[in-house]
């Protein structure tokens, strides 16, 4: 059919933390001449461009599984019914039991508004901090790793940072398929100047290595010893900057010492690594000499027990060499999701309070209980999600609200999840999709509206925030997640403080808290949208925060005048001791399992897994074996083979390849028992988490093979 009448709004990409814009024309056309989806030529992510998983969107627009009614025990009800099973339940675990007998596990793909008025529900109002979410399992570690180095959790760079730099040290990630957009601008710029350098730092030989002039494939969880070893270099080759040191830092004395302590020499570290002498020698050669350098870091450093020691490690070289601030240089976490960062903003994890505030921030809990005119604060941390799911299956945690996501395939140890959620007296799920393996295991299904129906906004890796834009109506009787959580709030009695009519009307009351009483101490400061009336809100252009009030524009790059939010300005140096993974191989499991994604699958493909063309570069899940290990297991190309852990087992077709080390294995974590039976990857994973983050170690496991 040839549409004549087509108009089209913008929106944001739903899956990576690149955050790109997209140009959805209405109603999706048919007309291959007419594109449903396109890149926004104006969003400064993404500049029109689209990867395979954007540019397929429109396949997922219409799913044959979507939730279309609220179910309570299998049956169809209405909203008014299963608000009240809701509420009620809360009400009388919270009365029996105390507030922290319900919690919410919320997503990195929900919207800010979602996100703020669950955290307000949940830490004002019914009193608990037990509020987590699947982005402890994406940037927890990052979080932590700025707040310690520089008191708060800020993103120093931007994208086009990326582009400038004249050294790329990409760490724990294969961007070319997690982040592909941009890959894609990295690859251009190097295209463009020959002479920038860049350095992939990661166990397995990936994609991203297609354009590394440089692949340091070391010893999985050991990248906290090369950024040692370089902080030790940069003294003895004099790059040091002094005067940053002195006027905008402290602790780095002890932290030199500990670096030469544990990494005490080029042959050291190199043993350490796994890597050759010649190979890190270039790599210090390419870091002194270039100042313009940036260290670009993902999963393979947040997904650690001592995930926010190696953020540390790296942050502590570029405090060292003042090499922040700049063009072309910082630190640069890039968070897996679309809204990991949007979350953080608005305190949803266990720890935060809101607007970038802590419980131990001094005054926050006092000037939070004001602003919200909360009868019920939290008074400390919550639990974060591996101790969250613990705390189900001890009986302590007895309602939970899962939004927007499947811990029974993304947690670790998901036998543990299942016992967790077996255990709960009531789990409700608010899902768009009708059957994932979570939606099984719920007591209450809330049908969400998804992608293309729902409004509101996601912050991207460079905090850059954007709208999503609700351009289709909502399938069937799916609500807004905020509409939902609202709801069950007007039933607990609070209706004053959730009667908003919209999400303009949420993110104006977000943006004013994190100016309230704020006088620049905190980062989060979007203060210029306190006032935002409705329709500059729909047509809001990305910018960066901070956006304070009197500076509409945003903010390109954090900390050009060397100032930090800790309380005397100064970043902080920490002192680390790199550490390998928690287990290590043994005799019984020989094989070190690493996980992660495929370049046309998303997370636990609940929307992915419904665009057929996507299934094409990928369609079955795999376990990458080094042919010799192999060979001497007898285990054929693409023969079954099985995979066991301490806590669990799973049956994969073999993928003999080289980019795995002898006695490595990789496998992707995206298939459920919904798409391949007795795939679960997380199966594997034990709960060994950063002690300090709370983030899984996804990265590491240890298991036996054997072919079937
Ligand atoms: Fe979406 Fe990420 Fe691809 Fe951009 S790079 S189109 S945000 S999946």
């Amino acid at each position: 059919a040839t549409m004549k009448t087509a108009t089209s709004g913008k929106t944001t990409c739903p899956y990576c933390g690149v955050g790109c814009g997209v140009t959805l024309t209405l109603p999706c056309s048919t007309n291959e001449a007419v594109p449903p989806v396109s890149g926004d030529e104006d969003h400064p992510a993404n500049f029109g461009r689209l990867c395979v998983k954007g540019s397929s969107l429109a396949q997922t627009i219409q799913s044959d599984d979507r939730l279309l009614t609220p179910m309570v025990d299998g049956h169809p009800v209405a909203w008014e019914s299963a608000i009240e099973t809701v509420s009620a339940k809360i009400a009388q675990v919270v009365k029996d039991h105390g507030p922290d007998a319900f919690a919410f596990y919320l997503s990195g793909q929900i919207l800010t508004e979602d996100y703020y008025v669950a955290n307000k529900l949940a830490k004002g109002f019914i009193g608990t901090a037990n509020v987590d979410t699947n982005s402890r399992l994406c940037m927890a570690s990052a979080v932590v790793g700025y707040k310690r180095a520089f008191g708060s959790d800020t993103v120093p760079c931007n994208y086009e940072d990326l582009e400038r730099c004249d050294l790329l040290i990409m760490v724990g990630s294969n961007a070319a398929w997690t982040h592909p957009i941009l890959y894609q601008r990295i690859a251009a710029a190097k295209q463009q100047r020959p002479n920038m350098k860049v350095v992939v730092i990661d166990p397995r030989e990936t994609a991203t290595c297609d354009i590394a002039d440089l692949h340091l494939a070391i010893k999985p969880g050991s990248d906290a010893a090369i950024f040692s070893f370089l902080l030790s270099d940069s003294v003895q080759s004099g790059i040091l900057d002094d005067d940053f040191i002195a006027n905008h830092t402290n602790g780095f004395d002890l932290a030199l010492a500990q670096a030469n302590e544990s990494t005490l020499s080029l042959s050291f570290t190199a043993d350490f690594c796994a890597v050759s002498e010649q190979d890190l020698t270039s790599l210090a050669c390419w870091w002194r000499d270039t100042a313009k350098t940036i260290t670009f870091y993902s999963q393979g450093v947040n997904q650690s027990s001592s995930g926010v020691d190696k953020c540390n490690a790296i942050i502590n070289c570029h405090l060292a060499t003042g090499r922040i601030g700049k063009e072309g240089a910082g630190p640069f976490s890039i968070t897996g999701q679309p809204n990991a960062m949007g979350g953080r903003e608005v305190g949803g994890l266990a720890n935060q309070l809101a607007a970038h505030m802590d419980f131990a921030t001094p005054g926050a809990l006092d000037l939070v209980r004001r602003f919200w005119q909360a009868p019920n604060m939290a008074t400390e941390n919550g639990l974060k999600a591996v101790d969250l799911f613990q705390a189900m299956e001890e009986g302590k945690v007895k309602v939970v609200w899962i939004m927007s996501t499947n811990p029974m395939v993304s947690l670790p140890d998901t036998a543990q999840v299942r016992r967790a959620l077996e255990k709960c007296e009531l789990v409700i799920v608010s899902d768009c999709k009708a059957h994932t393996d979570t939606t099984a295991m719920a007591d209450v299904l809330f049908p969400a509206t998804g992608w293309s129906e729902k409004d509101g906004t996601v912050t991207n890796s460079e905090r850059r925030i954007s709208r999503q834009r609700g351009l289709l109506p909502a399938v069937g009787d799916a609500k807004h997640d905020w509409w939902a959580i609202c709801e069950v709030a007007k039933s607990l009695g609070f209706s004053a403080a959730f009667s908003y009519q919209n999400v303009h009307e949420i993110f104006a009351e977000h943006a004013a808290l994190s100016t309230f009483e704020n006088n620049g101490k905190r980062d989060f400061d979007i203060g210029h949208f306190a006032q935002i009336t409705k329709a500059e809100y729909d047509s809001l252009i990305p910018v960066q925060w901070p956006v304070p009030k009197g500076r509409p524009e945003g903010t390109k790059r954090m900390f050009k005048d060397g100032r930090f939010f800790t309380p005397d300005g100064r970043a902080r140096f920490i002192a680390i001791t790199p550490s390998l993974p928690k287990n290590q191989a043994s005799q019984e499991w020989p094989f070190t399992l690493n996980t992660g994604r495929v370049r046309d699958q998303w997370h636990t493909m609940t929307r992915t897994g419904d665009a057929a063309s996507l299934a094409k570069h990928t369609a079955q899940p795999y376990v990458e074996i080094h042919p010799k290990d192999a060979k001497r297991l007898g285990i054929e190309d693409k023969a079954l083979v099985r995979l066991t852990s301490p806590y669990g087992e799973v049956l994969l077709k073999a993928k003999l390849s080289r980019a795995v080390a002898f006695a490595n294995v990789f496998a992707p974590i995206h298939w459920t028992q919904q798409f391949a039976n007795a795939s679960v990857v997380s199966n594997l994973i034990p709960q060994v988490v950063d002690p300090l983050s709370g983030q899984p170690e996804s990265k590491h496991a240890q298991v036996q093979l054997e072919a079937v």
